[in-house]
């Protein structure tokens, strides 16, 4: 695009490429950190759109781009289908499409690697060109088989469970070295072919034996680690291409991916080889499981909890995952928008690993309108308990589970959980006594203080909704 520009002007266009490239770096950084709130997500996300664009549109100017028509015809087909997929997907599904998405940034970046291999003599590479090649190849065809397999466990098309050969972490060991030692040889030798080709299907297959055999429950923690992977292989194509603003992006998403795989591992109690190379979730050893035998629970109805709720002082409610599957956000809203007419207090207070990813009750609670300032972080929230006179327990398990304090050996003690047994009263809104993600017993729902409210949350929660209106 720069041939448009008056011969004088095109002395400056190298320079100012890179000075608009450090302003949309400055634009990623912010809008990032915008996204630690949710009062403030909606523009940092915005922000960090803006800095992409400008870093595209800038790139434009390049002296060496060949083809705008390719690049026309990219822009048009991959932004229509993101805006797509962006309306279309629910919410329950997002890890899903993350999955997606890094697999095609993983993939991409390998790609860019293999263009710029058969575009160029590569015996004319730089040492350091030759050795990004190689890894971008290797992370990005790791990245890209991994989160295609991370997608299909989730959506079902593989099964979820283990899927592994014997000694399978040994194997994938070895052929994590074998790569290595390939990028290597490739940098000695770029000339030799069978070199190349060997380390994209290597790199291909590592992918999809690393993620074959962990679980489908634990796909969320992979996929965050996938998510940097992906920008790891993105700033190796920066170094190929010589683009600083790839370089810059790669590494933040890479940073990003990796910060968050700690907070969800921290958050779970879990260490990053347990998810890896551990299996997690469903077992039968009453021991672990926490299970209390005969003990009964006390079921309750719409009218009952409507009388507990309409004349409670406080009421907190704790949403987890069978919220997001109820979608039941927006009648959640109607019924805290009555009680609140009535004078009652109402706060939430969110786990930070309540539902499928993180944030992900954040991000329902506020399409439905919840005020921010009514959103308890579980730190906030839990001095709050004893003095609450009712908890609505909406669709969550794991994260209100005391095993995760009481039970040495259940798969989720030490995890910090809320501590809704300290209200006076919980009332669990779910369909049945089934377990959640980490397939374990939960012995609240046995407790004298708490009561069932059997059903799909949206449902009950109507039906909650009525009966408060009903009150006088
Ligand atoms: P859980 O998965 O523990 O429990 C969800 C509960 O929702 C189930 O017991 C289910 O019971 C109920 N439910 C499902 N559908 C409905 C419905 N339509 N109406 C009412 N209830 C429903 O969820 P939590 O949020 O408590 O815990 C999250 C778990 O996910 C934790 O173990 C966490 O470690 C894990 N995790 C979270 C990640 C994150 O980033 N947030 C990432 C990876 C894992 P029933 O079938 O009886 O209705």
């Amino acid at each position: 695009m720069s041939q448009f520009l008056p011969e004088f002007l095109q002395a400056y266009i190298p320079t100012t490429i890179q000075l608009i490239y450090l302003i949309a770096t400055g634009f990623f950084i912010v809008g990032i950190k915008r996204l630690g709130s949710p009062a403030t997500a909606r523009s940092g996300n915005q922000m960090a759109s803006f800095g992409m664009l400008l870093g595209v549109v800038v790139t434009l100017f390049d002296r060496e781009i060949v083809s705008f028509e390719f690049i026309i015809a990219g822009v048009v087909i991959g932004a229509l289908l993101g805006a797509i997929a962006a309306k279309k997907v629910q919410m329950t599904a997002m890890p899903e499409m993350v999955a997606i998405f890094n697999g095609f940034g993983g993939g991409a970046s390998a790609l860019v690697a293999w263009g710029e291999f058969t575009r160029l003599d590569p015996t004319l590479f730089e040492t350091q060109a030759l050795v990004t090649t190689g890894l971008s190849i290797l992370i990005g065809s790791i990245t890209f088989t991994g989160s295609f397999i991370a997608f299909g466990k989730l959506k079902g098309f593989i099964p979820g469970g283990r899927i592994a050969l014997p000694g399978q972490n040994i194997i994938n060991l070895v052929l994590t070295f074998v790569a290595l030692g390939l990028v290597g040889w490739f940098t000695i030798d770029p000339e030799y072919q069978l070199v190349f080709w060997s380390l994209f299907g290597l790199a291909l297959l590592i992918g999809a034996f690393t993620v074959l055999p962990i679980g489908g429950a634990d796909m969320p923690v992979v996929i965050s680690l996938l998510n940097s992977y992906s920008g790891i292989a993105a700033s190796m194509a920066g170094f190929v291409l010589g683009n600083n603003l790839l370089i810059i992006s790669g590494a933040l998403v890479g940073a990003a991916g990796l910060i968050l795989t700690n907070i969800m591992c921290k958050a779970m109690n879990r260490t990053l080889p347990n998810v890896l190379f551990g299996a997690f979730g469903g077992s039968d050893d009453p021991a672990q499981t926490g299970t209390v035998g005969d003990k009964s629970i006390q079921q309750t109805s719409a009218d009952d909890a409507a009388i507990q709720c309409a004349y409670a002082k406080k009421v907190v409610v704790t949403p987890g995952y069978g919220l997001a599957v109820a979608q039941a956000q927006h009648v959640l809203k109607e019924v805290a928008n009555l009680l609140e007419e009535r004078g009652v207090t109402v706060k939430y207070g969110i786990h930070p690993v309540a539902g499928r990813m993180p944030g992900h009750m954040n991000v329902l609670l506020a399409e439905a309108d919840v005020p921010y300032d009514q959103l308890y972080d579980m730190d906030e929230i839990n001095p709050e308990f004893a003095s609450t006179d009712v908890v609505l327990i909406i669709g969550a398990n794991d994260v209100v589970n005391p095993a995760a304090k009481t039970t040495p050996g259940s798969p989720i003690y030490g995890m910090p959980i809320l501590n809704v047994d300290e209200a006076k009263r919980t009332i669990v809104f779910k369909r049945s006594m089934s377990t959640g993600y980490a397939g374990i017993e939960n012995d609240l729902f046995y407790s004298d203080k708490n009561q069932m409210f059997f059903g799909d949350a949206k449902k009950s929660l109507q039906e909650l909704a009525t009966a408060i209106k009903e009150l006088d």
